[in-house]
Parts: C-alpha cells; sequence; structure tokens
C-alpha cells in the first residue's frame, strides 16, 4: 500500500486504491475518524514532521482522488475543525485571495510558523505552518531538533485536553520522515528519526499514565526499504556475533508491521488485523458509528 490508502484504512475503516485520501474505491467521500470525532464535540490534532497536507495526516481530513493535489487536500482543513495542526507545507495553504490559512484566522484559528512560537498557546485552535513544501521540516540528519517531535506532542496534548471539556480527545502523530529515509536506505537516518518518534511515544505514555483512560496506539502504515538485521557471524558458537543491516527495496514492502496498544481497550487491538480493521476498531472504541 501507498501512505494514501494505509491513511484512509486508518481513518476510515475502509481499504481504497493507492493514491486516493477520504475516498474509496469508486471515489465516494468517506468520513473520518477525526471528522466524527469533532462532529461529537470531540478535540482534533494532527502532528507530522512532513507536510500537514501529505498523504497520512491528508487521510485524516482530506478529500481527493489524487494525494499530490495538495490545494484541494488542504480544503479539507475548512470542514474539519482542527483544534491542533502542527508540520510544514504552509505554501499549499498559502494561495489564493483569502487564502485558505487566510480563511482559518477568519475563523478564530492562530496561524504561526514554528512549534515556538505556540509556547504561550495552551488552548484555543492553533496551527503552527512551518514554510515551504511536505519537506520544509529538515529530516534529524539535515539538522532538525531531535525534540521536535515529542515537544510538538506535548503541545498538541496539552491543547485538545484544554479544548475537550471533558468529551475527550483524538489525535494522530506521525514520524513522517522513517520513510523517507527508508526509501533511500540510509540507516542512520531512519535511527534518528525513529529515535525522534520513540521520544514521542514516551510523552505520549507518560500521559497516559496521568491522565486514565487514554489509548495509545502506536503503529505504522507500511514498511519501507525491506530492512533485515542480520546476525553479524553466522557462528552461534561466539558469545557475540554483532548485526549487521541489509536492505531489500528501495520502497514499500509487504512485511507485516507491529502495532502497540496501551490503555483501555488496547487488547481490541491484538491478533493479525487488516489495516481497515483496526480503522473500524479505533473508531467503536470512541464510540463513534465505523
Ligand atoms: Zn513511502
Amino acid at each position: 500500500t501507498d501512505s494514501a490508502a494505509a491513511g484512509t484504512a486508518f481513518s476510515t475503516g475502509r481499504k481504497t486504491n493507492n493514491s486516493r485520501l477520504g475516498l474509496d474505491s469508486a471515489g465516494n467521500r468517506l468520513h473520518t475518524i477525526l471528522e466524527k470525532a469533532d462532529a461529537r464535540g470531540m478535540a482534533t490534532g494532527v502532528v507530522v514532521t512532513s507536510g500537514v497536507v501529505h498523504a497520512t495526516p491528508g487521510a485524516f481530513f482530506g478529500h481527493s482522488m489524487d494525494r499530490r493535489k495538495y490545494k484541494q487536500v488542504a480544503l479539507g482543513l475548512l470542514d474539519a475543525d482542527i483544534d491542533v495542526l502542527i508540520g510544514s507545507g504552509r505554501q499549499y495553504l498559502e494561495e489564493g485571495d483569502p487564502s485558505i490559512i487566510g480563511k482559518l484566522e477568519k475563523r478564530g484559528c492562530l496561524v504561526v510558523r514554528s512549534l515556538e512560537e505556540l509556547d504561550d498557546v495552551s488552548e484555543g485552535r492553533a496551527m503552527a505552518l512551518y514554510p515551504g513544501d511536505n519537506y520544509g521540516i529538515p529530516t534529524i540528519a539535515e539538522g532538525r531538533s531531535p525534540e521536535y517531535l515529542p515537544q510538538a506532542t506535548a503541545k498538541a496534548l496539552e491543547i485538545v485536553t484544554n479544548n475537550s471539556r471533558g468529551k475527550g480527545f483524538f489525535l494522530m502523530v506521525e514520524g513522517s520522515l522513517i520513510d523517507k529515509m527508508c526509501h533511500a536506505n540510509d540507516a542512520a537516518g531512519m535511527l534518528a528519526e525513529i529515535r525522534d518518534f520513540d521520544n514521542a511515544v514516551g510523552v505520549a505514555l507518560d500521559y497516559a499514565q496521568a491522565h486514565p483512560g487514554t489509548l495509545v496506539i502506536i503503529l505504522a502504515d507500511h514498511e519501507t526499504g525491506g530492512l533485515a538485521i542480520p546476525s553479524g557471524n553466522a557462528d552461534f558458537h561466539l558469545s557475540e556475533s554483532g548485526i549487521g543491516y541489509v536492505w531489500g527495496s528501495v520502497s514499500h514492502t509487504a512485511s507485516m508491521v507491529p502495532l502497540f496498544a496501551y490503555g483501555p481497550c488496547a487488547t481490541r487491538f491484538g491478533g493479525v488485523l487488516e489495516n481497515d480493521e483496526i480503522g473500524r476498531r479505533m473508531q467503536e472504541v470512541l464510540g463513534l458509528q465505523p
């Protein structure tokens, strides 16, 4: 799968064709978990290291036959009242007069250009949209702070908590550049992005421990690169053989990916699950109609 179809399976509980966002294979509009949670009065948020209209985040609010029609994907932001959105791709929301950013601001949404500008913001609708395209935020190898994703996750949790008014929230956080590093078969770069994501997971788990009733689901939409981690030596009589790594692809693979869940209803996510089944179960545990 590509990230558009996989993201749509998670966000809607329905499989679709590659490259489609929030639409079924016949092109019919699907309602996403984020849109349904918003309609139920829950707070919602999306945090990524890519552009906010890239395939995975876009699958939660966008509706397009082509994931690369970024301006069309961005229109979904006007329908779904997302409480907090953090990522790059600002250029796709700046075109037109009024631009999508202009329309959002008119509705009372604060739109800034970096995470630091949200330091004093703890409630209300807020977006930190970094300039540039879908890769407007650098990889860690290119100089991004390894604290970006955990800090963005903490800020988003703070805002959705204060905005939820007892009705709960749905927050999607993606370590988006893991995939980019795997496409490049860049092992060191991938490890840096994984560590950033792992730190964000830590923030989410700490939050869940402090706020009973929070379910944290950690998963991947697909594997990329066909990475194998073989023993460094075939002689298993050695006390230590070390490890190596071998890439099998520069694209996505059909390898099964792990899912970890912590909190209430975590056992609903055990076993071997299709991606659309995970999407339906996420809606069920939120009390939504898949
Ligand atoms: Zn990819």
